[in-house]
């Protein structure tokens, strides 16, 4: 059935959207309703059920051994450490229960959530990584988060298939000893760096490819010994660079301020971060085709609204979530996945509907916590005949339960997540207050893990140079000088300062990674023209009106940097 394009009022932020009609054909072959929030709600409501960083201790409900989890220890649920979780000893399916029928369906689903037991937080395969989450097959990883394939890897996020790298967000593939990049791949020893591609050795530098010891430069495409942008020979290049005593805090203070100048003022910027496209739209997308409104997506075909996901074929609506997609809508968290719809953190699952933390599992609906379960619902088991018969008739319910809208189609409400807002990505990409967020029902961490004043040292005492910093400063606690809590220096960090010639960090590891955030392209596009003179061409881009950078069309671009 071909439905025309359809404009609506989003039911959260009132604001009109439109529905087109490839979206409409979308929605008819997985057979949900067309939806009644803007893709932005949408989106934000995906935020909400994203804990990925905020980590506490709390004691396994099994076994009461202490573990990390991203469940406060005061939130009511059952949370199981990792080993307990994925154990023989307790089944999901023990607390299944019949569906009531005078009720709406998400008042019972978080009814189901608060008894069936939870997983402490994902982490599969590693190997002293217990800091960590929605990360896997790693060894020693720190304070890293969304982190696959990895080995030494320390206050990163996203970071896939790389080793020895710090304090560094989005480096796609084979990254190694790096230091404050972001949004690049297949680089080695660079520091404070923004899209390098095969890079070594290259220090501040910006949209740099193919180039080794290059130094505050942007838009290099294949060079070496280049300063300032200006072409050196090595010995030249090298004097220069000496100029600098890179392990001083003061010395790298000014240069981080000129390199983000130099980004702002020198550096021309392309109007998205787009690569082996095909008809497609959004930014930090790679070979994709027929890829609408999306951000940071790998290996993409005929999707749409997509956020972090690889590999995704005829989805809309991924907020993290990876290989062998099809058929997918309403999803965070999850991972090889196929004909799933309204799911959080579940693995491994084929046909699953308003699911949470389920794993290795087909035909489940509305289940928690089960693991290789079948024909499933409320976690109560029945045959496939039962099984699809009943489904339908919840589905029909739920079209005519909740909002006037009906809850079928409708993501899980932030109201029943069991990480409040705060904790969330939710809080970095839509911020809200205290007061907003309760004010939709949604609900506020009042005891995020947090230390102030105990520290053993001011900031201004700290040594300037990494060579006078001795082992006794891994018992002092410092203080952030951007929010003043407390952090401390760990063993592996202190020597991969030392190896790296980096001072010690004055800022908290999570003002660190908001600086790293605040210099990524926002998740958002803006219409605007070409700043090259003269030039007519239009586009949809990821810098804001307002931003002073120069922002160019694809052909301007080319002209200057190839
Ligand atoms: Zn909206
Ligand atoms: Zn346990
Ligand atoms: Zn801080
Ligand atoms: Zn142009």
């Amino acid at each position: 059935m071909q439905m025309n394009q359809e404009t609506k009022n989003c039911q959260n932020c009132k604001k009109d959207f439109t529905i087109e009609s490839e979206d409409f054909n979308f929605y008819e072959k997985i057979k949900v309703p067309p939806p009644t929030r803007c893709f932005e709600c949408r989106q934000q409501r995906r935020y909400a059920w994203r804990n990925e960083r905020t980590l506490y201790r709390r004691n396994c409900d099994l076994c009461k051994k202490s573990t990390v989890t991203i469940y406060s220890p005061n939130k009511p649920y059952k949370v199981y450490c990792n080993e307990c979780w994925w154990g023989d000893g307790w089944d999901a399916s023990s607390y299944g229960r019949d569906f009531d029928f005078t009720r709406p369906f998400f008042e019972q689903f978080a009814e189901l959530q608060h008894e069936v037991p939870r997983m402490a937080l994902l982490n599969k395969n590693s190997v002293n990584s217990d800091y960590t989450n929605h990360s896997g097959d790693n060894k020693n990883i720190y304070l890293s988060f969304s982190t696959w394939g990895s080995e030494d890897v320390m206050y990163s996020t996203w970071v896939f298939y790389s080793r020895d790298c710090m304090d560094s967000s989005f480096i796609y593939e084979k990254g190694e000893r790096l230091y404050e990049i972001i949004d690049s791949r297949t680089s080695y020893q660079c520091q404070y760096g923004l899209f390098l591609k095969d890079c070594s050795s290259c220090y501040y530098c910006y949209d740099c490819r193919g180039c080794n010891n290059c130094f505050m430069s942007s838009n290099l495409r294949n060079k070496s010994y280049v300063f300032k942008n200006k072409q050196y020979t090595r010995v030249e290049y090298l004097k220069k660079l000496k100029e600098y005593d890179l392990s001083s805090h003061l010395v790298r203070e000014g240069l981080n301020k000129e390199w983000k100048d130099m980004m702002q003022k020198d550096a021309i910027h392309r109007y998205v971060i787009s690569e082996r496209n095909v008809n497609s739209t959004g930014s930090l997308i790679f070979d994709c085709k027929n890829v609408k409104d999306s951000f940071e997506v790998n290996k993409g075909e005929d999707s749409k609204y997509l956020y972090s996901t690889i590999d995704p074929k005829n989805c809309m609506d991924l907020y993290h979530v990876g290989l062998n997609l099809e058929l997918c809508y309403e999803l965070q968290g999850c991972t090889r996945t196929s004909n799933c719809q309204f799911c959080h953190l579940c693995y491994d699952n084929m046909n699953a509907v308003y699911c949470d933390t389920c794993q290795n599992s087909q035909n489940l609906f509305g289940c928690v916590s089960v693991k290789k379960g079948e024909y499933m619902i409320f976690n109560k088991k029945y045959s496939k005949e039962e099984y699809l018969t009943l489904k339908e008739k919840i589905i029909e319910h739920m079209k005519k339960t909740g909002r006037e809208e009906g809850e079928y189609g409708e993501f899980f409400p932030p109201s029943i997540a069991p990480v409040y807002y705060n904790e969330t990505q939710g809080n970095l990409y839509m911020p809200m207050t205290k007061d907003e967020v309760l004010a939709k029902g949604w609900h506020w961490e009042d005891n995020v893990p947090r230390t102030f004043g105990k520290e053993t040292i001011k900031s201004g005492a700290i040594p300037d140079k990494i060579e006078d910093v001795s082992d006794s400063y891994l018992s002092e606690i410092f203080i952030c000088i951007d929010c003043s809590k407390n952090y401390n220096i760990t063993q592996n960090e202190l020597l991969f300062y030392r190896k790296e010639i980096l001072p010690l960090p004055r800022k908290c590891p999570n003002c660190r990674y908001k600086r790293r955030f605040d210099l990524r392209p926002p998740r958002k596009l803006w219409h605007r023209q070409c700043m090259k003179e003269e030039c007519p061409n239009e586009f949809e881009t990821t810098y804001a009106p307002e931003r002073p950078e120069k922002v160019y069309c694809e052909s301007c671009y080319n002209k200057e940097v190839y």
